[in-house]
């Protein structure tokens, strides 16, 4: 299969030849990137010193936390995100989620874990939670994005993944379409909690991109009121003021 399907370069979609993954995930057997884009992306990571709340690369020392989050309250507890918003990182992330590139998930939540294990470790979340998509994008797409990188990051992190706690009932218009003040008001009730979540007390939600928070928040207000106690998320990549 993998000779008639070569895997393609989750940065440039060029293929890809087989070789030993020498990441946390020994039975891998091919590389996600291809030696070009192994470079082209050294620089595309989140570097310290980062936001203490939603984990943008921060300019300078000084302070602890972003501009946004300076000016915004955020319901959820902290966050972190493997790469800064740039052109290479959106067009896979498009890909990823849009022309059937499932596979890249397995990279980005492999990457997570590699680049935030001490950190995922200290906050003993309970369950990785991936924000859920609404039925009728599931239904068109085939798969929900989060899920595929939830599943690596669960596989890797040996924490389990629950997809049952949480649901998207509400059709809301894709983020990235709406201005910053309409956003929060989108995703507004747009999450449900189905079953008792009273046994996780930590969570760890996983979605694709972070942009002002809203979804995040939006999820962790329903999980709070729930009776979780945290609620971190982990991200692909995460904006600058977008
Ligand atoms: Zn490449
Ligand atoms: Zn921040």
């Amino acid at each position: 299969m993998e000779l008639l399907y070569p895997r393609k370069c989750v940065f440039c979609n060029e293929a890809v030849p087989m070789k030993s993954y020498k990441g946390i995930l020994e039975k891998r057997t091919y590389d996600f990137l291809c030696e070009k884009c192994k470079e082209k992306i050294k620089d595309k990571y989140i570097e310290e010193p980062y936001c203490f709340k939603c984990g943008k690369q921060l300019d300078d020392e000084t302070g602890e936390y972003c501009d946004d989050c300076r000016k915004m309250h955020h319901t959820y507890d902290r966050g972190l995100a493997v790469f800064k918003y740039h052109d290479d990182v959106k067009e896979s992330v498009y890909r990823f989620k849009y022309k059937d590139c499932k596979i890249y998930g397995e990279f980005y939540g492999v990457q997570m874990a590699e680049k935030y294990k001490p950190i995922i470790e200290k906050w003993q979340p309970d369950v990785i939670i991936p924000v859920p998509i609404h039925k009728s994008r599931m239904r068109k797409r085939g798969y929900n994005q989060a899920q595929i990188i939830g599943k690596a990051l669960s596989e890797t992190l040996k924490i389990p993944m629950d997809i049952n706690v949480l649901v998207r009932e509400k059709k809301t218009e894709p983020q990235k379409k709406l201005s910053k003040s309409i956003r929060k008001k989108n995703v507004e009730s747009a999450f449900k909690v189905t079953k008792n979540v009273v046994k996780y007390n930590k969570i760890i939600l996983v979605d694709d991109i972070y942009t002002t928070g809203a979804t995040i928040d939006a999820c962790a207000q329903v999980l709070k009121r729930a009776g979780v106690k945290k609620v971190y998320f982990i991200s692909i990549c995460i904006g600058a003021g977008v």
